[in-house]
């Protein structure tokens, strides 16, 4: 058994390949372990990219967080040279009473967030690809853009690899089990020790996990690309289009990217079937394509084909807030989901937080809202 670590990280996606970042270069021995090759298309991930906006309409507890981690994706952008975010602003549509409007104009007025407010014709006007109709007004926040994900896990893991962080990778932790001063962690190929384990198993958390009965249900999600026909349309481009959330119709919303080159990718927030994460349903229906090809017709001035679909997973919680706590039975153990299918953007953040976490520093921003006991009554 190699026990030579200070800590072990299991599952190197968003969360796990940050936090093998920032406890690499804090000095500490990182084994981190994956059971695929990071960035893969079989976790939560995947898929080009991923919004990141300041003005939470889900609640402003998240806006400091979405600052730092802004700042913690600007720091990695300028450390390794990469390109990991595309500024191109971030649009909120929906009617004035909308709770989308609603939850962006409270954040935004709560930590006095710069922004402009659009009525239908000032949308109609700046952003020509859009149909809104007659009631549809819109919050524009400068400060907001699109992360590249699977850059920015790759970069994460470069950097603490060269930083000198251990990364095993096609490799399966099949259980966990703390000792007294530590926990032992058996894979597929091997047993390892160190003195604290961080499970940032996404979708796998659970399973990782059984003693704790996480309620977590993961979640099938589709995204879609479709092609724009005239290839001298400039309307879509990341300068032109911000990424958008649109509740068009009281609780249904879509959202999407504009074309980086594939397409404009774009997809609906109605759920989707829940299941075991090795069970996952990867086949598109026809069905499916044509719920968004409507979408796209009803809303967007573009003659499109559709060029792709991709599944992915959602691992929710009920209330739909993350986990970043410990163990309660075992303090050696961290616990981060950073889920519920809004928690990419945080990741810079959240590899900061679990690396002050086993450090046993303050983190820099309150977990309570994170924690585990939340879900005891
Ligand atoms: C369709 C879709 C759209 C989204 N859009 C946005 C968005 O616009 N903005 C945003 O902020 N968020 C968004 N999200 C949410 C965000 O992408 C996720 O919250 C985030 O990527 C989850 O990261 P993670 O580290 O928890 O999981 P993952 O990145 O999936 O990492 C988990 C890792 O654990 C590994 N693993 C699992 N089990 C084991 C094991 N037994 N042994 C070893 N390794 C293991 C897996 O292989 C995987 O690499 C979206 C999610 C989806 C699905």
């Amino acid at each position: 058994m190699d026990t030579n670590f200070d800590v072990i990280i299991i599952g190197l996606g968003a969360a796990g390949s940050a936090a093998a970042y920032h406890l690499a270069r804090g000095n500490k021995r990182v084994l981190g372990i994956d059971r695929f090759r990071p960035p893969h298309v079989f976790g939560s991930s995947h898929g080009e990219s991923r919004i990141i906006r300041q003005a939470y309409f889900e609640s402003p507890m998240y806006v400091p967080f979405v600052q730092a981690a802004m700042g913690a994706w600007l720091e990695l952008e300028q450390i390794s040279g990469e390109k990991l975010f595309v500024k191109s602003k971030s649009l909120t549509l929906g009617n004035a009473a909308s709770t989308v409007i609603q939850g962006v104009l409270y954040s935004a007025e709560q930590y006095n967030l710069k922004h402009q407010y659009l009525d239908c014709g000032q949308i109609r006007q700046i952003f020509p690809a859009l149909k809104p109709t007659a009631d549809t007004v819109a919050v524009l926040e400068e400060e907001a853009g699109l992360l590249l994900p699977e850059a920015c896990i790759r970069t994460h893991l470069d950097l603490a690899a060269r930083a000198g962080a251990v990364l095993h990778f096609d490799e399966q932790v099949m259980s966990i089990k703390a000792n007294g001063s530590g926990v032992d962690v058996t894979t597929s190929t091997g047993r390892y020790g160190a003195g604290q384990v961080i499970v940032s198993a996404g979708a796998w958390v659970s399973e990782l996990l059984p003693d704790l009965k996480l309620p977590l249900s993961v979640e099938r999600r589709v995204v879609h690309w479709f092609k724009n026909t005239k290839a001298d349309d400039l309307r879509f481009l990341p300068d032109k289009l911000p990424v958008y959330i649109w509740e068009y119709k009281p609780g249904q919303m879509f959202y999407g990217f504009p074309d980086l080159g594939n397409g404009i990718k774009i997809a609906s927030t109605k759920k989707g079937a829940t299941g075991n994460p090795d069970q996952l349903n990867r086949k598109v229906d026809p069905a499916e394509v044509e719920a968004l090809a409507e979408i796209v017709r009803n809303y967007f001035n573009l003659d499109a084909i559709h060029a792709q679909a991709s599944v992915c997973m959602y691992t929710n919680t009920p209330d739909e807030h993350f986990i970043i706590d410990r163990h309660p039975f075992h303090e050696n153990i961290i616990v981060a989901s950073p889920c519920s299918g809004h928690g990419f953007k945080f990741s810079s953040m959240v590899g900061q937080l679990l690396s002050q976490m086993a450090s046993g520093v303050d983190p820099d921003i309150d977990l309570q809202p994170f924690r585990l006991d939340r879900f005891n009554s």
